[in-house]
């Protein structure tokens, strides 16, 4: 559903507003002007933003999980071969 960002031109009210095909324009909830400036709806962008950031810092720490481990195994493989000798 869009969700779209306002600033009504009176009052200077910045609200979000949810765009319905059904309802018509979208008045300032303050002074119930219809002189209102779209703005590009940040609330959606950032949250989509963080949760790709989100995604990829969770892949990017798994990856480094899994790099200590391979270290860790190979240490360990190192330290039984030396012992063996
Ligand atoms: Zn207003």
């Amino acid at each position: 559903m869009p969700i779209f960002e306002y600033r009504c031109r009176e009052c200077g009210e910045q609200f979000e507003c949810l765009i319905l095909r059904s309802s018509g324009p979208p008045r300032c909830p303050v002074c119930d002007s219809r002189e209102l400036e779209k703005l590009i709806s940040l609330h959606v962008v950032s949250s989509d933003y963080t949760r790709k950031r989100a995604r990829q810092s969770a892949r990017a720490h798994a990856s480094g999980i899994r790099r200590e481990k391979q270290h860790e195994d190979h240490k360990e493989l190192h330290e039984h071969l030396t012992e063996d000798h």
